[in-house]
């Protein structure tokens, strides 16, 4: 969720100033009610999430056939008025809206573009807890981005649907507050055809129950999650349960066009679970796993507890990444987009650590193999630290993001560094974070003034001396 904001601290001063409070029967200076803004306030991505509420609970019930590609749904979602609400905005990409209700009675309701504006019956007032619920369906459209992203969101396969969302495709399945600073928990309900698998994060709430020749699987995240981390593959899958060694369980999934990769999925899976779980301190939620899809997509995506992957079985490399996001990315998360090295960076770090402890390539050989391309090639012109919206997953947000932490970690120390991330972890579990206050905290521990490295390696448009 996010961070509250201050909006009763100018009341309180106020009423300090006239020596009275709400006993003594004066009127409290109220703020009339408002519209909330149409985005939450990340100036690379204007529009993304919504103003004047914060969401704590999704619960989406959805229906899919694959032979029609229609879905049908209901999402509820319970928030809280940060400011008196007139109207607030919900993100919701194509796909026709039925109906909408706040708190149980029937609301107004327009669209323009993305933006779905609610209007309720009856204004909200500040810190107020309501819940809306939209009914809603069509045929989903993923997003196909013309720079660097690619083709993101509920995306129709032949024998389902592929679903995976960053940086802002929540919104082509489900109305949400679709930006990673607003997190909350989820609840799926999702019916298919009988013979397929829904697939959603978190664990199983009760086995799949079927009539009328559909099945319904209940799947619940009780961990606060970003919307881009939500998914709700389907299709035809097979299936591997079982815990890791550590005890944490495990749920791998594949099409069945790599059964092949099944067995590998599972294990590795687990044995970088437990791994990352003694270098950057307790597994953050209650399962782990992976699933692997026929629709390639050219990616994966670390979907909370369950990365897709896209139409390739994995290598070791990639599944070390993906795990490692569900420290760095879904449980630390970041506040805004340009900070995306906070998840790239450290994932793809985390693959260099894996090759380290599998006896390949040591961090340090993949660091020096980087260090020495010329100072003219591209990659040095793009600095991680300042993620760009048109081009948002360069290569440098990945590599030179790590080496970042690779020279942060010569710079303060094994035994700082490693103490550093995990107290990251630990401080920012479940939460959000910037830039500045990794930089902050490992100021901090470090003892050392570290603004030069970080500028160098992460602001600078150039090879860092
Ligand atoms: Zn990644």
């Amino acid at each position: 969720m996010r961070s509250i904001r201050h909006v009763v601290a100018p009341v309180v001063a106020i009423l300090a100033l006239l020596g009275c409070s709400p006993t003594d029967g004066a009127v409290l200076p109220t703020q009339p009610p408002s519209a909330g803004a149409a985005g939450i306030g990340d100036r690379d991505f204007p529009l993304d999430g919504n103003g004047g509420y914060e969401v704590s609970h999704y619960g989406i019930a959805l229906g899919y056939t694959p032979a029609t590609k229609r879905l049908d749904g209901v999402t509820t979602i319970r928030a809280r008025a940060l400011q008196p609400l007139s109207r607030f905005n919900l993100d919701l990409s194509g796909l026709q809206v039925a109906e909408v209700s706040v708190d149980g009675a029937g609301a107004t309701f327009s669209r323009q573009g993305d933006e779905l504006t609610v209007v309720p019956a009856t204004p909200l007032g500040s810190g107020a807890r309501f819940t809306v619920k939209v009914g809603y369906g069509g045929q989903p459209r993923p997003i196909t981005d013309s720079g660097n992203l690619g083709t993101f969101g509920f995306i129709p396969t032949p024998d389902g649907a592929f679903v995976a969302a960053e940086p802002n495709g929540a919104k082509t399945w489900f109305p949400a507050n679709d930006h990673p600073a607003d997190k909350a928990t989820f609840d799926f309900e999702i019916t298919v055809p009988r013979g397929l698998t829904a697939l959603a994060n978190g664990e199983l709430a009760g086995e799949p129950t079927t009539s009328g020749g559909k099945t319904t699987f209940r799947w619940r995240e009780r961990h606060p999650m970003a919307t881009y981390l939500a998914t709700a593959t389907l299709g035809k899958f097979e299936l591997r349960r079982g815990e890791t060694a550590g005890g944490v369980p495990n749920v791998a999934a594949v099409d069945p066009a790599y059964r092949g990769s099944l067995d590998k999925l599972h294990t590795v899976s687990g044995e970088v679970t437990d791994h990352w779980s003694k270098v950057f301190g307790p597994y953050p939620f209650s399962s782990t796993g992976g699933v692997v899809d026929d629709y390639s997509a050219g990616y994966a995506l670390e979907t909370q507890t369950k990365p897709m992957y896209g139409g390739f079985a994995p290598d070791e490399s990639i599944i070390a990444h993906e795990i490692a996001h569900q420290w760095f990315g879904n449980s630390v998360t970041i506040q805004r987009w340009q900070d995306l090295w906070l998840n790239e960076g450290f994932a793809t770090y985390a693959e260099w650590m894996w090759s380290e402890h599998r006896g390949r390539t040591t961090a340090d050989a993949h660091f020096a193999a980087l260090r020495a391309r010329p100072a003219t090639d591209a990659f040095w012109t793009y600095p991680p630290g300042r993620a760009r919206p048109d081009d948002l997953f360069n290569d440098a947000v990945y590599k030179r993001g790590a080496m970042t932490l690779h020279a942060l970690r010569k710079e303060i120390g094994d035994q700082t560094f490693f103490a550093l991330l995990r107290e990251w972890v630990e401080r920012h579990k479940y939460g959000n974070a910037t830039t500045q206050q990794f930089v902050t905290l490992a100021e901090q521990r470090s003892g050392k003034q570290l603004d030069t490295l970080f500028d160098a390696w992460l602001f600078q448009p150039r090879r860092p001396a």
